[in-house]
Formats: C-alpha cells, sequence, structure tokens
C-alpha cells in the first residue's frame, strides 16, 4: 500500500483518535487536526513521538491550507450536552467546517469523507432505517444545531461532487462507544459505566424501553477505512453501526452486570425529542465494502471499555 498523506478534522476526540492511530498503523503520514473542543491532546499523546504524525490546533471555521491526499471531516462535537452548549457554533462547524474542507479537497484534489450521522434521520418513523429514508427531523428542535447541521453538511458534499467533481463519501455513524469516550460527555455507556464502577444509581431516562445500537469504536474505524478506499464512484451515503438493538435498561443491567456493582437503576424523565428506537440497516455497507460488518460484541466492548474507566477514574 502507498504511503499517503491523510487529514483527520477532529483527530484529537474519541473516534478520531481511534482513527489517527490505525492510518498511522498501517503506514500513512497523518495531520491531526483539531481545536480542542471536546478532544484533548491526552487523547494522541501516545502518538506525538511518532514523525508521522502531526497535531494542529486550528477551528474549521477558518480556511486551512495543506497539502493532503484524504481528508476525514470528523471535526463536530458529538454528544447533546456539547454540541447543545453553543447551537449557534455547531452549525458553523458543521457547515463552514464542510466547506472549507470541501474547498482545501477541491484545490487539492483530495478524497474526503463525511462522519454524518444516524440523527439525519431524526426521530425515524421507518424501522430500522436504510440510507433512502429521509428522515423526520425538528428543525427547530434542541437536536436540530446537530441534525440540521449535518444534513446541510451532506447537501455541501453531494453538490462539491456534483459541480466540482471532489470525490466525497459520506457515512453515516450510529452511536459507537469504546475507550477514549469523554467521562462528562452524558452519553448513556459512559455514564453507565461510570455511575457504576462508583456504585452510584443508574440514571435510566424514560422507561428505558427506547432502543439503540451500540457499535464498537474499532468496528467503525475497519468501516471507515474501508470506505475511504472505494471505488470513486461510490459516494454514499452509508450506514455504519451495529445492528444488534437493546434497550437503555437492558444495557444497564448488563453494566451492572459486567463491573459486579452495587449500583441500583433509577428512573429519570426523558430529554425532549429523545428518539424511541434507532437501528441501521447496514445492507449497503456489507454490500459495497467488501463484506463489513460489526465483529465485536457488545458484551466485549463493554469489557473493553470498562477497563479504560477503570484505569482513568
Ligand atoms: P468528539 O467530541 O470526541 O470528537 C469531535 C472532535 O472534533 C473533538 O476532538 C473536538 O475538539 C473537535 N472539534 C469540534 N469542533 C471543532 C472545530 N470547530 N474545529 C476543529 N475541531 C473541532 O466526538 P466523536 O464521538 O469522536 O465524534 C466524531 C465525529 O463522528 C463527529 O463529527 C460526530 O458527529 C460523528 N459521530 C459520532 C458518533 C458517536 O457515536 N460517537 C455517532 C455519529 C456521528
Ligand atoms: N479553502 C480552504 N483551503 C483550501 C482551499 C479552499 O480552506 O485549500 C476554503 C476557502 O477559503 C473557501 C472554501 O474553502 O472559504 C470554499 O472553497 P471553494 O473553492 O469551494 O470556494 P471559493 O474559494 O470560491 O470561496
Ligand atoms: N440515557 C439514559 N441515561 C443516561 C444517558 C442517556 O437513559 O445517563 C438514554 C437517552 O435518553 C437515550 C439513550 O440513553 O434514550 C442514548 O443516549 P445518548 O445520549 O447516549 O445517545 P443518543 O440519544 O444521541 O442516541
Amino acid at each position: 500500500m502507498s504511503k499517503k498523506r491523510v487529514l483527520v478534522t477532529g483527530g484529537a476526540g474519541f473516534l478520531g483518535s481511534h482513527l489517527c492511530e490505525r492510518l498511522l498503523n498501517d503506514g500513512h503520514d497523518v495531520i491531526c487536526l483539531d481545536n480542542f473542543f471536546t478532544g484533548t491532546k491526552g487523547n494522541v499523546v501516545h502518538l506525538l513521538n511518532n514523525p508521522f504524525f502531526e497535531l494542529v490546533r486550528h477551528d474549521v471555521i477558518a480556511p486551512y491550507y495543506a497539502e493532503v491526499d484524504e481528508i476525514y471531516n470528523l471535526a463536530c462535537p458529538a454528544s447533546p450536552i456539547h454540541y447543545q452548549y453553543n447551537p449557534i457554533k455547531t452549525v458553523k462547524t458543521s457547515v463552514m467546517g464542510a466547506i472549507n474542507m470541501l474547498g482545501l479537497a477541491k484545490r487539492v484534489k483530495a478524497k474526503i469523507l463525511q462522519a454524518s450521522t444516524s440523527e439525519v434521520y431524526g426521530d425515524p418513523l421507518v424501522h430500522p432505517q436504510p440510507e433512502e429514508y429521509w428522515g423526520n427531523v425538528n428543525p427547530i428542535g434542541k437536536r436540530s444545531c446537530y441534525d440540521e447541521g449535518k444534513r446541510c453538511a451532506e447537501t455541501l458534499f453531494m453538490n462539491y461532487h456534483y459541480q466540482n467533481d471532489v470525490r466525497i463519501k459520506i457515512v453515516r455513524i450510529f452511536n459507537t462507544y469504546g475507550p477514549r469516550m469523554k467521562e462528562a460527555d452524558g452519553r448513556v455507556v459512559s455514564n453507565f459505566i461510570i455511575q457504576a464502577l462508583r456504585n452510584e444509581d443508574i440514571a435510566v431516562y424514560g422507561d428505558g424501553l427506547q432502543t439503540r445500537s451500540f457499535q464498537y469504536v474499532d468496528d467503525l474505524v475497519e468501516g471507515l477505512i474501508r470506505m475511504m478506499a472505494t471505488d470513486d464512484s461510490l459516494t454514499g451515503p452509508i450506514n455504519l453501526g451495529n445492528p444488534t438493538e437493546f434497550s437503555i435498561l437492558e444495557l444497564a443491567q448488563k453494566v451492572i452486570e459486567l463491573t459486579s456493582s452495587k449500583s441500583k437503576i433509577v428512573f429519570e424523565p426523558l430529554p425532549s425529542d429523545d428518539p424511541i428506537q434507532r437501528q441501521p440497516n447496514i445492507d449497503r455497507a456489507k454490500a459495497l465494502l467488501a463484506g463489513w460488518e460489526p465483529q465485536i460484541q457488545l458484551e466485549d466492548g463493554l469489557r473493553k471499555t470498562i477497563d479504560y474507566f477503570k484505569s482513568t477514574l
């Protein structure tokens, strides 16, 4: 495989740091660009000694110039408490960030992949969600800065492709978990593990019967790499997620079991616009990404994530 110069925006975040690691292991030259809003130097500190790794503090809202072959555009806060902290900034990050990275891709003729999200389906009325589904998004709801920002980014990607022949790839990522999730970002897997390790009450929002399907980070990274390697004619969007569905209550029980915790489950109000069901249809990914499919079962992934939080708490 030839050595490529790869730019990863949001590279110091949870998913980005795993992707940088993988790209370096595959022998590439990596620029990790991040404004450290939710990402940290700590997530990539173990890569800093590698001469093929560069860490750049930069905000994707501003133009960026470099000669690269591939761009993975991951910059954007991903958890509700962070993306709702400054919703205008979240929209700017998705929209202006996409414009700048697409402008860069156009100028240097790089291939560019957008980390889109299952949130483009909103509170879906179709279940599980295939890529053809247009979604059910509230344009003025609390989640809209994220959902609509990501939808607009997809629009920009498609139009830079049609209008300027930019080689684009769009993947819609479903809930992903693993080591380096942020401790305080409010996402369900990290919240439950931390509460369980501290023997605190585990707070399930609503009745806990809402479902999610949880993908382990290594499976996602494999999907991103395979997507980037596809033929130029394949733009996506392609769903990347683990279709095995669990209720939030089942997740809480599993975490308690795996940590041998004394925690009790308590119920708290459900946040507004909280989707009731979410499950990817991954037929396209399986067919088009050389048989890609998640390999890591929830229990194994949870164990690895629990070990990580044990070492950091
Ligand atoms: P994260 O918050 O850990 O990572 C996002 C990174 O982007 C952080 O390092 C942050 O500092 C950086 N960033 C934010 N705004 C920026 C800006 N304006 N300029 C430069 N850098 C900026 O979240 P994550 O879970 O690693 O998510 C990465 C990407 O994947 C996001 O685009 C997110 O929308 C997408 N995604 C994640 C999930 C998931 O379950 N984790 C699901 C769907 C989509
Ligand atoms: N851009 C960038 N790096 C580049 C080339 C462009 O950040 O190497 C930015 C540029 O500043 C502009 C955006 O990408 O804001 C869109 O670029 P495009 O070429 O599509 O449009 P234009 O340059 O005409 O605004
Ligand atoms: N959730 C919960 N307790 C928590 C955090 C989240 O019950 O401490 C629920 C939340 O209401 C949602 C699900 O778990 O129904 C997944 O939440 P998360 O924020 O992780 O992901 P998203 O809603 O973005 O899919």
